[in-house]
């Protein structure tokens, strides 16, 4: 007798559950029934996904890459696999960045649609036999500019509106809010590159080019021409000449890499070492992007602007 009871209350539940869902369909911008699982390959995909989702119910956002692993050089897991045959939309960034992503991931969902979001940035052309090894010819770290966030931004607002127009007008406010707060960067960085007073500036590897190029620096010259590949004594005497002739006032490392080959060619240079973050690994914070982009603007600031 019990158990029948319990059984008759579950039945009233689901006819209540049922009842409230077909009204909540009913309304305008209501929620659709299936969740969209979305997927975003590495960590500014996934903070610049999660800034236009916001809070929007049903909108399920997950990041395949650990939050402290960047996307070089990365093999497939068998969980990012499972992650993969279960989503609705793959953000990437495209240009090459996301070469794990090979014919068995496609494989393993072949309906999941997938969003290269720098496909309308302007490319960089990579000088042949420099950067990632294996990569196509274009330089992949176009998120490292705020003026190609906002293009990468509006690309994910797309491809949201695209897999669940229901949910277009959520996304449509959220991206202008962020777009905007993007904006706001990008002008604390035209402002700032009136300042600098050095143009030429030496990196780790080529993760800043795109930002050298949107606010007038110039890249002199590169620790590592590929991520992982130390330079040889020749490659370092050849920076330490290139840094004192260019009259380049700092040498920037990355805090994802080791610095003891930076500090070795700063100090052989008699300039100082600082440390700019392309944010491809860090906190899974949505303000993550625009919290390590100002501290990097203050970073060029100090070492450039010579206050
Ligand atoms: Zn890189």
């Amino acid at each position: 007798m019990p158990a029948k009871g319990k059984q008759g209350m579950r039945g009233a539940r689901c006819a209540a559950v049922a009842a409230a869902a077909t009204l909540l369909a009913a309304l305008p911008g209501a929620v659709s029934a299936a969740p969209l699982r979305v997927l975003a390959s590495f960590l500014p995909m996934y903070l610049f996904t999660v800034n236009v989702v916001g809070d929007t119910p049903g909108v399920k956002v997950e990041m395949m890459l650990p939050p402290s692993v960047g996307p070089h050089d990365y093999a497939l897991t068998p969980g990012d696999m499972r992650k993969i045959a279960s989503a609705d939309l793959f953000v990437a960034n495209g240009l090459g960045m996301e070469e794990f992503l090979g014919p068995p991931a496609r494989k393993a969902n072949p309906r999941l649609r997938v969003v290269e979001t720098a496909a309308s940035v302007a490319p960089l052309k990579e000088i042949p036999g420099k950067g990632h090894a294996g990569h196509a010819e274009t330089n992949p770290h176009s998120w490292v500019s705020p003026k190609n966030a906002i293009l990468q931004v509006r690309a994910i607002e797309q491809a949201l509106i695209a897999a669940s127009p229901g949910n277009a007008a959520r996304f449509r406010e959220n991206a202008a809010a962020y777009v905007r707060r993007l904006r706001t960067l990008d002008r604390a960085y035209e402002e700032a590159s009136k300042t600098f007073r050095g143009r030429n500036i030496v990196t780790f590897h080529n993760a800043f080019d795109y930002l050298a190029r949107d606010y007038g620096l110039t890249i002199v010259g590169e620790v590592e021409t590929a991520p992982g590949q130390e330079p040889s004594a020749g490659e370092i005497l050849a920076l330490v000449r290139t840094i004192r002739e260019k009259r380049v006032p700092a040498l920037f490392a990355e805090p994802q890499f080791p610095t003891r080959t930076a500090e070795t060619i700063a100090r052989e240079a008699s300039i100082p070492m600082r440390v700019l973050d392309p944010v491809d690994t860090g906190s899974t914070a949505p303000e993550t992007y625009e919290k390590v982009m100002r501290r990097n603007l203050d970073v060029l600031k100090e070492a450039l602007s010579g206050r």
